[in-house]
């Protein structure tokens, strides 16, 4: 059984509750402050370790009390932590979040996330069979001597291109498998895309963006589940039918579950629907890594 190892980011994400969003130069009460781990390399590494896969997190805290808990709440989700590298230069990387009359505003400072380097990448263990995961949240030549590494080695490279930005043709082609939303699918590619496209266009604009004729790219469509395209080879997965109360976190709850399917040795096709149904459960609570489900909650869903 293989390994997963993410290269990625870790934030304390800090939500602050109100009646109404403050204007500028104004002071407001708020009600609550709350303090949720996040990151999209964190929450992958969570849902592929929650659903049993042997998982190691690559990134960088500073030296303060959020990397502190960061790194306690890492390690009670049964994360390998080896790779995590404590740096006085930055602190922690921190998203300030404030929720008033249902809409939110962000600011999310880098941080610790900006100084993961070649260097933190260039001795994890990585063998054949294992899945090398990373997103945007770290810089993209450390995205690129991630998997050349990798794919050196015989493991598999996965990128979810998110948040999305363009990236260079050698980078795209270091990538064994590119899950992404319509939206960022349509900026990599440089065409408009909506919710509403037809999958044959949306199949139309992956096989555009194909970098190699082995490459899978695996669309996610909300509520409307998955589009593949694997070689030439098209997999379509329907949606689950389910009550979503918070989709923060789908996105990467799906990530991290195909990661621990395919590193088990799980062929595409049955990774996905368990990835399609593992993301559906996480919709259906609130938050980003305290929603990802257990193998057991997913087994009883396909079932
Ligand atoms: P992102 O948050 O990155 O835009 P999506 O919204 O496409 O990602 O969601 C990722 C996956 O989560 C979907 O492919 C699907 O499997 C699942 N999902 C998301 N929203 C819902 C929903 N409302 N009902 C059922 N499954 C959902």
């Amino acid at each position: 059984m293989g390994r997963v190892f993410v290269a990625g980011s870790i934030n304390m994400d800090v939500v602050a509750t109100a009646d109404r969003h403050p204007r500028v130069g104004e002071t407001v009460a708020g009600k609550q402050v709350l303090y949720f781990p996040g990151g999209k390399g964190a929450n992958q590494a969570v849902a592929a370790s929650r659903l049993g896969a042997r998982t190691t997190l690559i990134g960088r805290l500073g030296k303060d009390s959020f990397g502190g808990e960061l790194r306690t709440f890492l390690g009670a989700q049964g994360i390998d932590l080896g790779a995590i590298r404590e740096t006085a230069e930055a602190h922690t990387g921190t998203a300030i979040i404030t929720v008033a009359e249902a809409d939110n505003t962000i600011v999310v400072i880098p941080g610790s996330n900006a100084l993961v380097g070649v260097d933190d990448v260039a001795a994890v263990p990585l063998a054949k069979g294992d899945v090398a995961v990373s997103q945007f949240e770290i810089p993209l030549p450390t995205i690129a001597a991630f998997f050349r590494r990798a794919r050196d080695i015989g493991a598999t490279t996965l990128l979810n291109p998110a948040p999305a930005q363009t990236m260079s043709s050698e980078l795209l082609a270091l990538i064994d498998i590119l899950v992404l939303n319509e939206t960022e699918l349509g900026l990599l590619a440089g065409v408009e895309l909506s919710d509403s496209d037809e999958a044959a266009r949306i199949l139309d604009v992956a096989r555009k963006l194909q970098a190699r004729e082995d490459q899978t790219i695996c669309v996610t469509l909300g509520k409307r589940g998955v589009l593949a395209l694997a070689g030439r080879e098209e997999i379509s997965v329907q949606g689950r039918v389910v009550k979503a109360v918070d989709t923060t976190g789908a996105g990467d709850c799906f990530v991290g579950a195909l990661a621990a399917q395919l590193a088990d040795g799980v062929d595409l096709r049955a990774a996905l629907a368990f990835a399609n149904a593992a993301a559906s459960i996480s919709v259906q609570r609130m938050g980003a890594g305290p929603s990802m489900p257990t193998a057991a909650e997913v087994a009883a869903v396909l079932n």
